[in-house]
């Protein structure tokens, strides 16, 4: 297959919608996905095991498989072992230091405070389908326990034997139920609960258009992160990039899914047809071409060249990205031009797959350009914050007439009583 790189200044209006209201195949499964969620709402097990035939194939014995996940964990390779523990102490650092800390502070008289607590019971999902996933095992439970919610239960697809990397991840990351289910299927179960799975409070966890659609379905009965469906890259580069190393990021992104998005935008058109070239070279004798080649066939993936860096920049901004990628000459001062982006990766040295597993950073991150208005995956999405204030009687006396005035406005005067009468004895 071929990859034209392609001008920016010529691209139409169906081809901007394509890029940037990308939504990966999600809508078009949402009356399916319906259909699956109220399946499993109604019939439980049941509808897991049914499901489970039809799309994963699999005729599935226990739902719950934690037992499994010790045993998993004693009998993988050595070294698949020391890198998972590897990432999760990456991980667990970058996100213990997310923590915040309770706090009081007085203000004018008034005792003010915000404090933290975690989730109790929590939901997550690890893809399992064209690839498995360990690594989302590592980004989803890990954060969670440094929050430290109680209940962590990982759903992920079935199979005729569990995949032992997966099943060991949840082992090491501290998982308290590993279930075997996938899907839209999955994400109802925790939302709901079933004779087997217990119902969750909160759900995360990237998945592919069917497991995205089922979190929208949910969401409103239960809290989700936000929606992680099939990945996405943007390299922005210059003429300093080697175009091997952005054709190999577009690639290893292309890989996930083929409804995964990827682009790379240049100011420079001999860059952009470096990278296609490399990137059709790239493809030849890989496993997963046909997915690869899918995902760059899609209309929300493309090499551009922009006629200036700005015009680069302001494109990316717009893509807004789950994972940006820059490789030019001086990386901070462009990023600085950028608000966007669910995770960025400065350098020639910094693969978005170094992320994806080992960093310390998360890789469950905002798609379809929800990164206009999300971050990732942190300690954050599985606390609440509740606010705390103490008044002293001069300091209710100092906002009493702010109060009193403002709840006669709104016509509510039991409020400006509840506040009056803490002055009755001097009246
Ligand atoms: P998956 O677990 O997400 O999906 C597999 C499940 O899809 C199966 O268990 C099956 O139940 C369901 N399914 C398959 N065909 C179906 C059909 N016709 N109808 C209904 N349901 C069906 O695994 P996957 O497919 O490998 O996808 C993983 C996804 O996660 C990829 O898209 C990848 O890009 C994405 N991902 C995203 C992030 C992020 O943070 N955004 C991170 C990692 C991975």
């Amino acid at each position: 297959m071929t990859i034209e790189a392609e001008a920016l200044a010529d691209i139409g209006p169906a081809r901007r919608r394509a890029l940037f209201e990308r939504d990966a195949g999600v809508d078009a499964v949402r009356d399916d996905v319906r259909e699956i969620v109220s399946r499993v709402r109604e019939e439980g097990d049941a509808a897991l095991r049914e499901f489970a035939s039809e799309f994963d194939g699999v005729e599935v014995g226990n739902i719950d498989v934690t037992d499994q996940a010790e045993r998993a964990y004693e009998s993988i390779d050595d070294d698949v072992r020391a890198a998972i523990e590897t990432a999760i102490e990456n991980v667990r650092e970058f996100h213990e230091r997310q923590l915040p800390e309770d706090w009081t502070e007085t203000v004018d008289g008034r005792e003010l405070g915000r404090r933290f607590r975690p989730v109790e019971r929590v939901g997550a999902y690890a893809p399992g389908g064209a690839a498995t996933y360990p690594s989302s095992v590592v980004m989803t439970v890990v954060p969670a326990k440094v929050a430290g919610v109680e209940q962590v239960a990982v759903a992920t697809p079935p199979a005729e034997e569990m995949h032992p990397v997966t099943l060991a991840a949840c082992h090491a990351a501290g998982a308290d139920r590993v279930y075997a289910a996938g899907g839209a299927q999955a994400i109802a179960a925790l939302a709901y609960g079933t004779e087997t799975v217990d119902r969750t409070q909160l759900i995360v966890g990237p998945g592919n258009k069917w497991v995205t659609a089922g979190k929208a379905e949910v969401r409103g009965d239960v809290e989700i992160d936000f929606l992680a469906g099939p990945s996405e890259v943007c390299v922005l580069a210059d003429d300093t990039c080697e175009p091997e190393y952005v054709a190999a990021d577009l690639l290893a992104q292309a890989e996930h899914d083929p409804e995964a998005s990827v682009v790379a935008v240049t100011d420079d058109a001999d860059v952009a047809a470096a990278v296609s070239e490399a990137v059709e070279a790239g493809l030849d004798g890989r496993e997963r071409a046909d997915v690869i080649e899918a995902a760059l066939d899609s209309e929300a993936s493309g090499v551009f060249y922009a006629r200036s860096m700005s015009e680069a920049v302001l494109f990316a901004e717009e893509y807004a990205a789950e994972h940006l990628s820059i490789q030019a000459d001086d990386d901070e001062a462009i990023l600085d031009r950028i608000d966007d982006a669910g995770s960025v990766f400065l350098g020639p040295y910094t693969p978005v797959a170094a992320g994806d597993y080992a960093t310390g950073t998360n890789h469950v991150l905002p798609t379809n350009a929800g990164a206009r208005v999300k971050g990732g995956l942190s300690v954050d999405t599985f606390l609440r914050a509740s606010t705390v204030q103490r008044l002293d009687r001069d300091a209710l006396a100092d906002l009493r007439e702010t109060v009193t005035t403002l709840a006669d406005a709104e016509g509510l005067e039991g409020h400006a009583n509840s506040v009056d009468a803490r002055f009755a004895d001097e009246e």
